[in-house]
C-alpha cells in the first residue's frame, strides 16, 4: 500500500468509501454486513486505515455499520471520516444534536476526519451565516479533540468554493473534491486544485471513476491505452491518473464488492504515475467522450448581453452539460435551486435573441426549453 503524510499521520492512498458499500436485494437501506465485514477485514490487512462514512450515505445506515464493523479494530489502528449534512437546509439549526447522533452510531469518542458536507450553491450562505454558528460549533469540537482534522466537502462551483475560501481557507486541513479524468477540466477540478494550492489544503478525491462511468472505455479508448501499458486495467488508468497529481493525498473510492476492493488495492500497491504521453492520452479520451454528449459552449459570454431576461447562458449550458453527461444526477438540480426563479432556464422566452451571436451556433432556446422538461 502506498502511503501519504498527512501532519503526523501516514494515511493509505486509498481510502475506502462507505457509500456505495453491498446491500441485499439491491435495497440501499439494507447494507450486507457480514460482506462489508469481510472487506473491511481486508482492507485493514492490505493497509487501508481510512473509512469514509457520512450522515446520509445509504439513507443514514452507513454510519451504523461502519461503526459495528470497525469496532472490532483498535480505534487508533484507522482513521474514521464523516461529514456533516449541510446539503440538507433543515438540518442547518441541528449541528449539535447531529453531531452528537454520529458519534453514537458511529460508536467512537471521536472523528479523525469531519467535513462540511457539500459546500455548494445551494447552502453556501447558510453555511457560513454566523446565526447557524455551524464553523463556530465544529471548531468547538476540535478544541475538544472530538474532531482530530476538520475540512470540507466540495461539488459546487469555483466561485462558491472560493467564497468558503475567503472565510475558512485559514482553517480548512483538507478539501474532497470531484477529481478524475474527465472531470479535470469538465468540472472545472483543475482550477479546483490550483485554488486549494494557493490555501495549502491538500486533496481528497471523491468519485475517481465517475460513478463507474470510467471502469469500462469503448474498445477504441480501451485499445488506445493498452498499446501505452498493457498491464493496466481500465479502472487502474484513472488511478494512474490522480497518481500523477501531487496535492493529492487520498483517493477515495466506494466500493460495492470484493473484487472491486482487490483490484484497487493491487493498483495502489505501488505508484506509477503517467509520463505525458499517457497524461495527453486520457485528456484527449475525455474530450472525445464529452464532445459525444454536450454542447460545445466555450463560455466566450457574446450571447449574455443579448438575452433580455438576464440570463447567465454559459452557467446554464454548463450544468445542462452536467445534467445530460450524467444522464441525472444531483449536482445541477442543486445549482439550480440557488438561483431566483426568473434565473433559470424555465425563464427563457424563446426569442433567440443570443442565438444570432453565438459562434458555435448553439440553439440555445431549445436547450433551455429541453433543461426545463428534463428538472420536470
Ligand atoms: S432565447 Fe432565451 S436565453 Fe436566448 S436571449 Fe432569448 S430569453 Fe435569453
Ligand atoms: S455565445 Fe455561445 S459559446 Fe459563447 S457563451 Fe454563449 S452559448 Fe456559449
Amino acid at each position: 500500500m502506498i502511503y501519504k503524510n498527512f501532519q503526523d499521520l501516514k494515511l493509505s492512498a486509498l481510502g475506502m468509501g462507505a457509500m456505495r458499500l453491498p446491500t441485499i436485494d439491491g435495497d440501499d437501506h439494507h447494507i450486507d454486513e457480514q460482506a462489508t465485514k469481510e472487506m473491511v477485514a481486508y482492507a485493514m490487512e492490505k493497509g487501508i486505515n481510512y473509512y469514509d462514512t457520512a450522515w446520509g450515505y445509504h439513507g443514514g445506515v452507513s454510519e451504523i455499520v461502519m461503526g459495528k464493523v470497525l469496532k472490532d479494530y483498535p480505534r487508533e489502528s484507522f482513521s474514521l471520516a464523516t461529514k456533516f449534512p449541510g446539503y440538507d437546509l433543515f438540518n442547518m439549526n441541528k449541528v449539535d444534536e447531529i453531531f452528537e447522533k454520529q458519534l453514537e452510531k458511529c460508536q467512537v469518542e471521536y472523528f479523525d476526519f469531519y467535513l462540511f458536507h457539500n459546500v455548494c450553491e445551494m447552502n453556501i450562505d447558510a453555511y457560513l451565516d454566523k446565526k447557524y454558528g455551524i464553523f463556530d460549533y465544529l471548531w468547538k469540537q476540535k478544541e475538544l479533540g472530538r474532531i482530530k482534522h476538520l475540512g470540507f466537502s466540495a461539488h459546487g462551483d469555483l466561485p462558491t468554493m472560493n467564497k468558503f475560501l475567503e472565510v475558512y481557507g485559514d482553517k480548512m486541513e483538507f478539501c474532497q473534491i470531484q477529481l478524475n479524468y474527465l472531470d479535470y477540466f469538465f468540472q472545472d477540478a483543475k482550477a479546483k486544485i490550483d485554488l486549494l494550492n494557493e490555501y495549502h489544503i491538500p486533496v481528497w478525491v471523491m468519485e475517481p471513476l465517475r460513478g463507474g462511468r470510467l471502469a469500462h472505455l469503448s474498445d477504441e479508448h480501451t485499445n488506445e491505452l493498452k498499446t501505452l501499458r498493457t498491464e493496466e486495467t481500465t479502472p487502474a488508468w484513472a488511478f494512474r491518473f490522480l497518481q500523477s497529481i501531487d496535492s493529492v493525498t487520498m483517493v477515495l473510492s466506494g466500493m460495492s464488492n470484493f473484487e472491486q476492493l482487490k483490484e484497487n488495492i493491487k493498483t495502489f500497491e505501488e505508484e506509477k504515475p503517467l509520463n505525458e504521453k499517457e497524461w495527453d492520452t486520457l485528456l484527449s479520451i475525455s474530450s472525445q467522450m464529452l464532445e459525444k454528449k454536450t454542447l460545445p459552449c466555450t463560455a466566450c459570454r457574446y450571447c449574455t448581453s443579448h438575452c433580455p431576461m438576464g440570463l447567465d447562458i454559459p452557467f446554464l449550458l454548463g450544468l445542462y452539460n452536467e445534467h445530460c453527461f450524467t444522464e441525472g444526477g444531483f449536482i445541477a438540480p442543486m445549482a439550480l435551486s440557488a438561483l431566483p426563479d426568473d434565473k433559470k432556464p424555465s425563464a427563457c422566452i424563446g426569442c433567440r435573441s443570443c442565438e444570432g451571436v453565438c459562434p458555435q451556433q448553439i440553439k440555445i432556446s431549445e436547450v433551455m426549453h429541453d433543461f426545463t422538461e428534463k428538472l420536470g
